[in-house]
């Protein structure tokens, strides 16, 4: 076995990390909780506790002047919010404290939200606005909550952060996600799924433990029916792929790339609305997560770990973001997305923040105070920081990505 070279962090690391291993099990109140481990392990899960799931509460409104979903989650209101450390519901748990992961320790873990934006498994009619009539549309057509929302956990350590972790933990983080993409898209209520990540209390977090989230909406977000729309139409009129070609542009000009791998190229758009906001291309034309093969996944790895380790050095502070793949809906037509990882921050200053103000929140006009090649330079000089060694890098190696399952403990 070989490690990557020290003085090239930014190239591919060894290929031929095997594919995490996934144990699933029940949460005493009937939510599924599935384990990811860098390294095969036999997991016994019992959940102690006695708790419910929380009843109702959970409804879709239909706005027919923007003609966009809101969820309505009044549960919501009342769920944790920054707890002390020692109240940590993402801990492992201990003796004397059953945390929602009932283990002394995990590598990755993935559970159902108990306080969820979008559950439920009955599906939007297709017909929905063609079989009600206009005095039901204009007063706001209502759906029960459908959908799914998971939390992923990156490290059973509270104080860490997804910067920290090592390439084989990053690696084990896009299996899960690329795993939990597969199985929400085959759920009935799921139309699209998001894998984010909110970071910093500056954007709302109400959890301190490093994790993040997955959303699996009952219906095609605004913003990834404008990006699909947009294909569509570039691939009309220029008979050519909108993403291949803003990729080939962004390479050709240069100045806002600030990394680039042999599967992955990441660069601040032209167009950049936020004072940080990259975007991060494979190579390959894919659609979804689960496409990635062993090799991608491995230089994602890398790649990314090392951008939010730049981040984490633009100011004197942690950066605060948010980052989310945009990967294709269930029902997109075949060939119009291309899988890409969006990050953004709000701090556009050592102690200032971008705030959506009038023009953002009300019209949807961004303004930018700074210039996207400018951050792409400070990205650039700062310089490739390298994922710590990673020992725990395996030479064995498996066909597939997909995660091996292990024993299966209600
Ligand atoms: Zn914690």
């Amino acid at each position: 076995m070989t490690t990557p070279a020290s003085d090239s962090p930014r190239s591919a690391p060894e290929p031929g990390l095997p594919a995490a291993q996934r144990t699933r099990a029940q949460l005493a109140d009937g939510r599924e909780i599935i384990f990811f481990d860098d390294e095969p392990r036999r997991r016994t899960v019992q959940d102690r506790r006695e708790i419910s799931r929380p009843v109702g509460g959970n409804e879709m409104r239909y706005d027919p002047l923007l003609r966009e979903w809101v969820a309505i989650a009044a549960a919501r209101q009342n769920r944790t919010h920054l707890p002390s450390t020692d109240q940590c519901p993402l801990c492992p748990s201990t003796p004397e404290r059953a945390t929602e992961v009932p283990q002394g320790q995990y590598d990755v873990v993935v559970f159902e939200n108990r306080f969820p934006s979008f559950r439920g498994d009955v599906p939007i009619p297709g017909d929905l606005l063609s079989t009600t009539t206009a005095a039901q549309e204009s007063a706001g057509l209502r759906q029960p909550g459908s959908g799914r929302c998971e939390v992923v956990c990156f490290t059973d350590q509270h104080t860490s952060q997804l910067g920290a972790v090592s390439l084989r933990r990053m690696r084990t983080v896009v299996d899960a996600w690329a795993d939990r993409t597969a199985a929400m898209l085959a759920e009935p209520g799921v139309e699209q799924v998001y894998c984010f990540e909110n970071r910093g209390e500056e954007i709302g977090v109400t959890l301190n433990h490093p994790h993040g989230q997955i959303y699996g909406y009952p219906f095609i977000t605004p913003r990834t029916r404008t990006l699909l729309d947009s294909a569509a139409d570039y691939r009309a009129r220029r008979d050519a792929d909108v993403f291949s070609d803003i990729l080939a542009s962004e390479v050709a000009d240069g100045r806002r790339i600030v990394a680039r791998t042999e599967h992955w190229t990441a660069f601040i758009p032209a167009w950049a609305r936020w004072p940080v906001e990259l975007h991060i291309y494979p190579h390959r034309a894919v659609e979804r997560l689960p496409e990635l093969t062993d090799a991608e996944r491995d230089d994602f790895s890398a790649l990314y770990l090392d951008l939010l380790r730049r981040g984490d050095l633009l100011f004197d502070a942690p950066l605060p973001y948010i980052s989310g793949w945009q990967q294709a809906p269930a029902s997109a037509e075949p060939g119009l997305m291309r899988l890409h990882l969006q990050l953004f921050s709000i701090r556009r200053a050592e102690n200032k923040l971008k705030y959506l103000a009038g023009s953002e929140s009300g019209m949807g006009v961004f303004i930018n105070d700074i210039a996207p090649e400018e951050t792409a330079r400070r990205l650039v000089a700062i310089g490739p920081q390298a994922a710590e060694s990673d020992t725990a890098q395996s030479t064995s190696t498996t066909p597939t990505a997909t995660p091996t399952d292990s024993e299966e403990t209600p």
